[in-house]
């Protein structure tokens, strides 16, 4: 079976409908891939994931590494067996930690020197990143341990996600040009080596196969973004990810860095752009030909009591609402005696069956299953979106 076919091109824009075949499943793309960083989908249980109709999820590899470790996820036979995450899974390659770690470690005296800590020429304060990896500190224990790019592909092999990343820089915001490029040149010799480890079939470990992932990567620079799309695409890679977007940068921005790229991407391979969940610019890269999008915004809010009101029936995708826009905060006083739907016309499992008060009630009582009943209702909304996004697609109207 091939790994990815395309199935209809928009007339309108580079949107396009396509199909990711794994061993745990087909995903029809464009798709939105809801983050279960530690394996687990926060507070649901994976069989609710099938019934909201997630098709992929994302883990992330260095929390697994963290704990409970690579080898006792390669004993349980892969992380699907492990965590009965029975659909096609996506990791990373550790690289964004680098990025967000550094953030948290530095110790800033005030806003801008945190800033200062982390941008431009100056490496991280307690990370070490040098021409043959990377040196964490264990959020778990603080003890280092090192990823370098061979590294970070044995511990995604052992982990055994479907699609897997590269290992690459996530270049910070904002950096300069001079640091952004020493960035990408050094993810694209660590991209080499990670093909190198990865095709070399004395390395495989489970029986399925595992598809590897480029990342672009090149900061807010035009001509590195270029540069860096056009190498990334020409490797011997299964699909091709944008890095390093949505790190600090204006939205225009981020924006411009998926625009900058598009016309540089395979068409024959699918692309995800790491880290977007916004319905707005969800929209924008999808026009610019993005398959899959990660991001943690949906089921994060959630827990925070916030649960997306979107009408899919009645939006424009030529004027997309701003995410504040469709949400309400349940948690507000004014829910306590709202007898209503959780979310009127939403045809989930939770607003056919609970009141706004009710799931209220839940989270102001701290109970458990509200964040259950707001995830499954927002995860459930992503998935609609990207259906309507594929509808829209399949007329040529986006
Ligand atoms: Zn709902």
């Amino acid at each position: 079976m091939q790994f990815f076919k395309v199935t209809h091109r928009s007339a309108k824009s580079k949107a396009r409908l396509g199909e990711i075949h794994t061993a745990h499943g087909v995903v029809q793309t464009p798709a939105f891939v809801p983050v279960a960083t530690k394996a687990t989908m926060k507070s649901l249980l994976p069989s609710l994931l099938k019934e909201i109709g997630t098709q992929l999820a994302f883990v992330n590899t260095y929390h697994l590494v963290t704990y409970p470790g690579p080898d006792i996820i390669q004993k349980a036979g892969g992380v699907h067996e492990y965590s009965k995450l029975n659909l096609p899974l996506m990791s990373d390659s550790a690289g964004f930690q680098v990025f967000s770690l550094a953030k948290k470690t530095a110790v800033p005296a005030d806003a801008n020197s945190r800033k200062a800590n982390v941008r431009g020429e100056e490496e991280p304060l307690v990370l070490k990143i040098h021409e043959n990896g990377v040196i964490f500190r264990s959020v778990v224990d603080g003890s280092t341990f090192e990823f370098t790019p061979e590294k970070s592909m044995q511990y995604q092999k052992q982990i055994g996600a479907d699609l897997i990343m590269a290992f690459d820089e996530c270049t910070y915001y904002p950096a300069t040009e001079k640091y952004a490029e020493k960035a990408m040149v050094r993810t694209h010799d660590w991209l080499k080596r990670c093909i190198t480890y990865f095709r070399d079939p004395a390395n495989h470990i489970h029986s399925y196969p595992q598809y590897l992932y480029g990342i672009i990567q090149g900061g807010t620079y035009e001509n590195l973004r270029k540069k860096s799309a056009e190498f990334i695409s020409q490797q011997d890679v299964d699909g091709v990810a944008i890095g390093g977007v949505a790190v600090g940068e204006s939205k225009e921005e981020m924006r411009k860095q998926v625009g900058w790229v598009s016309e540089y991407l395979p068409a024959d391979k699918p692309v995800h752009l790491l880290g977007i969940g916004y319905f707005d610019d969800i929209i924008d890269s999808v026009i610019h030909g993005i398959d899959t999008f990660d991001c943690v915004e949906a089921t994060r809010i959630a827990r925070m009591g916030r649960i997306y009101t979107i009408q899919l029936s009645k939006i424009d995708v030529q004027q997309m609402p701003k995410n504040d826009d469709v949400e309400l905060n349940i948690v507000k006083n004014e829910y306590r005696n709202d007898l209503s739907p959780l979310v009127e016309g939403c045809e989930c499992y939770v607003c056919q069956n609970f009141t706004k008060s009710y799931v209220h009630h839940l989270f102001k009582q701290k109970e458990l299953l509200g964040y259950t009943l707001a995830t499954y209702h927002n995860l459930f909304i992503m998935e609609k979106f990207a259906a309507y996004l594929r509808e829209l697609i399949a007329k040529d109207m986006l």
